[in-house]
């Protein structure tokens, strides 16, 4: 199978910005024997400015775009050092893809990295995509990863989506405020009442929220991708996902 995985801020750091080493050591063995297994295999990953955010010391995401920008240079050197090290591990290389939302628009750039990713796979060698955010600004950006995670999907013509996120999937209110909200486990079309279970809110170093996923999945669907929404804290829940298992929320988009 041809799996993008999307792994947000909150899976990979911790609030202070600091790398979750449980989380990032535990992801990449599991994608490794993905991969052993024969599963061609994309990561989106986020974590730039968290992990900049981290490593300068700072309290909080800096809202000024200079200073957001320089934090997601310094987060992404240190993210790619990490998966370096977990892959190189296991044996599996990985190669960085930086894109923002105009290279996908341009005709010539979008074909450029169609074939730079197709080529990568073909070499059986990792992908690991973010925004370019210290070029981004809101002008020219995908503006979040789980939009950026379901174009990479349609691009490669992937057969899934993972989305790892700091919630188990889709619930019919906000689990954080209502003990009763339920896990929603199927769904098999983006209906109004689906949409507005959106409600806005992320985490306070990543970007996305329940919204941004709902878009994803509409996109995945429209294109006959499945995706899956669940708990990035147990990354070996991907191997129940790979061999069909209902886990969290999966959005059915194969027909
Ligand atoms: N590209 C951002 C980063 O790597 C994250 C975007 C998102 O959280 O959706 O920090």
């Amino acid at each position: 199978m041809r799996i993008v995985i999307k792994v947000g801020t909150s899976t990979l750091t911790h609030k202070t910005g600091n790398l979750n080493i449980r989380h990032v050591e535990k992801l990449c063995r599991v994608m490794s024997d993905l991969k052993n297994a024969g599963h061609e295999l994309i990561l989106v990953s986020s974590g730039a400015i968290g992990m900049g955010v981290g490593k300068l010391g700072l309290t909080e995401k800096p809202k000024d775009v200079p200073t957001k920008q320089a934090a997601a240079a310094i987060g992404q050197c240190e993210l790619m050092y990490v998966y370096d090290k977990e892959f190189s591990e296991y044996g599996h290389i990985i190669a960085q893809i930086l894109l923002t939302g105009s290279d996908l628009d341009n005709e010539t750039r979008s074909q450029n990295f169609h074939n730079t990713l197709n080529r990568l796979l073909e070499l059986n060698v990792l992908p690991v995509i973010n925004e370019n955010d210290t070029i981004a600004t809101d002008e020219i950006s995908v503006g979040d990863n789980d939009t950026l995670s379901a174009i990479v999907a349609v691009e490669a013509k992937a057969d899934l989506l993972i989305l790892l996120s700091d919630i188990k999937g889709l619930y019919t209110d906000d689990p954080h405020k209502n003990t009763d909200a339920k896990l929603i486990d199927k769904v098999y079309e983006i209906t109004e009442e689906i949409e507005a279970l959106g409600g806005g809110a992320g985490s306070s170093l990543g970007t996305g929220g329940m919204q941004t996923k709902i878009k994803a999945a509409k996109m995945c669907m429209e294109n006959h991708i499945d995706m899956v929404i669940t708990d990035g804290n147990d990354p070996e829940a991907l191997y129940d996902i790979a061999d069909g298992r209902l886990i969290g929320t999966h959005f059915y988009g194969k027909r």
